[in-house]
């Protein structure tokens, strides 16, 4: 509390020192990133105040700017080699918000049809009603396939680096030069491989995001989710593409390119399009995104060498039809990978079992290391059943196009011991085929 002259005299009522007293904490140094827990800071003065609405300085309020998230967007844009990062409450947030930063009414996005479920929703029954329309890439190491689906009015292209369910890894620098030839930036979800794994702006991508509930986290207890630019906005060739990055401000202020140069999408996105729609993360999940970020290459490296081990036995089991596995020489896109992918394949990839949902349901219900959840990217090794849960809306043709079938299952390899969690998946492989075979003699008998 202040000590004004008229405040000086008495002591503060019970209740305003239960709110007041200790409010003057030591300045400290802490060597972990510190955590921010508050709704709003003081400002130093008026004039500190008026900076900050006006010229943007300082922190004023969480929604707009906080310390802990600060330091952690700081982490993110130097990991994927951009020049800044706004993080958001979730992945799903931060693919709506890099879209919303680039998108109006009228525009158009092409997208490869190989993406998470949350995606292809907000293409199609979100971003639609606003006006925004969707083309989808099926070949997506076609740039072609691209080249044709995209047309004046598009002005973005969205994709995965290693893409739900199917495992296909982009071709980044052959698509990103199809976007380059219109003046559009490249947008990918970047969640499987990670930045340890693959950085999609050295590629010529131009703008990241990330799911960072998975594997940044990686201890599955926070959401989160950010949106990384590579700062190579160029207004004299896309601006008249993206009127909103180099209009006057509403109130006849300098535009977004003019303040911020090639960073005027980002800005855009940190000034406009985020605190707008308000997708907000609390400062303590930056603090464990944070936290977790700091063991990322350990755990993605053990990871991936666990995932390569378990994709390798399984295919040569004989109740496995197929293994759709990116570091698998029968890959489609195992060429790409090894080009892209150099310190590892990732660890979420999806196999099927010859013997269909009945084989399925067995073996989720065997498993024992393994956890059945809905999550990717855990310390914890997770399987789940896409065909009856996340691509349960699908018909069953459009879901075998997407390569998920009944007795398809996705694995989310994690940190343990390999020799336990094969020993995990032969047990489950045994119930699970028992089980079939008695309900075949069953339907026969
Ligand atoms: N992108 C990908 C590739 C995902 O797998 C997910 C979620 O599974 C998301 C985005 C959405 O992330 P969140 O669950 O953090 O909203």
């Amino acid at each position: 509390m202040s000590a004004s002259p008229s405040a000086a005299s008495a002591e503060p009522g019970f209740t305003t020192r239960q709110v007041h007293a200790g409010a003057d904490w030591a300045a400290a140094s802490p060597r972990a990133v510190p955590l921010f827990l508050t709704a709003g800071f003081t400002f130093d003065d008026f004039d500190g105040a008026a900076g900050h609405f006006q010229e943007g300085t300082g922190f004023g309020y969480t929604r707009t700017g906080n310390p802990t998230i600060d330091a952690l967007e700081r982490k993110l844009a130097a990991l994927e080699g951009g020049t800044d990062a706004v993080f958001v409450a979730s992945g799903q947030a931060a693919v709506a918000v890099a879209l919303l930063g680039l998108l109006g009414a009228g525009d158009h996005v092409v997208a490869s049809t190989h993406i998470y479920e949350g995606s292809r929703g907000l293409l199609l029954d979100n971003l639609s009603r606003l006006g925004i329309t969707v083309s989808f890439v099926e070949d997506i190491e076609d740039p072609d396939a691209w080249r044709a689906a995209s047309h004046t009015g598009t002005r973005a292209f969205f994709a995965e680096s290693i893409a739900n369910a199917r495992n296909d890894v982009l071709d980044i620098a052959a698509i990103a030069a199809v976007a380059q030839e219109r003046g559009i930036p490249l947008v990918i979800d970047n969640t499987f491989a990670t930045p340890y794994l693959l950085r999609p702006i050295e590629h010529g991508a131009n703008v990241v995001v990330h799911s960072a509930s998975k594997f940044l986290a990686g201890h599955g207890a926070a959401l989160g989710g950010v949106i990384v630019d590579d700062g190579r906005f160029d207004a004299a060739r896309s601006g008249p593409l993206f009127p909103h990055l180099v209009a006057a401000t509403r109130a006849g202020g300098p535009s977004p390119a003019e303040r911020h140069g090639g960073r005027a999408r980002i800005a855009y996105v940190r000034e406009t399009v985020a605190p707008r729609f308000g997708p907000s993360p609390s400062p303590f999940n930056a603090f464990l995104v944070a936290q977790g970020i700091e063991t990322l290459s350990l755990r993605v490296r053990e990871q991936s060498r666990n995932a390569l081990a378990v994709a390798r036995w399984l295919e040569g089991r004989p109740e496995v039809e197929s293994v759709d596995y990116a570091g698998l020489d029968s890959h489609p896109h195992h060429r790409i990978a090894e080009r892209y992918l150099t310190r590892g394949y990732g660890a979420v990839f999806q196999f099927t079992l010859h013997g269909g949902e009945a084989a399925a349901r067995g073996f989720v219900q065997a498993v024992e290391v393994f956890t059945h959840m809905t999550h990717l990217g855990d310390v914890r090794s997770l399987v789940l059943h896409p065909g009856s849960t996340s691509h349960s809306q699908h018909t069953e043709d459009a879901r075998r196009a997407l390569g998920v079938h009944p007795g398809t299952l996705r694995l989310s390899v994690g940190i343990e011991d390999i020799d336990d969690l094969l020993a995990d998946l032969d047990h489950a492989l045994r119930v699970s085929a028992h089980a079939l075979a008695e309900s075949t003699v069953e339907v026969l008998g």
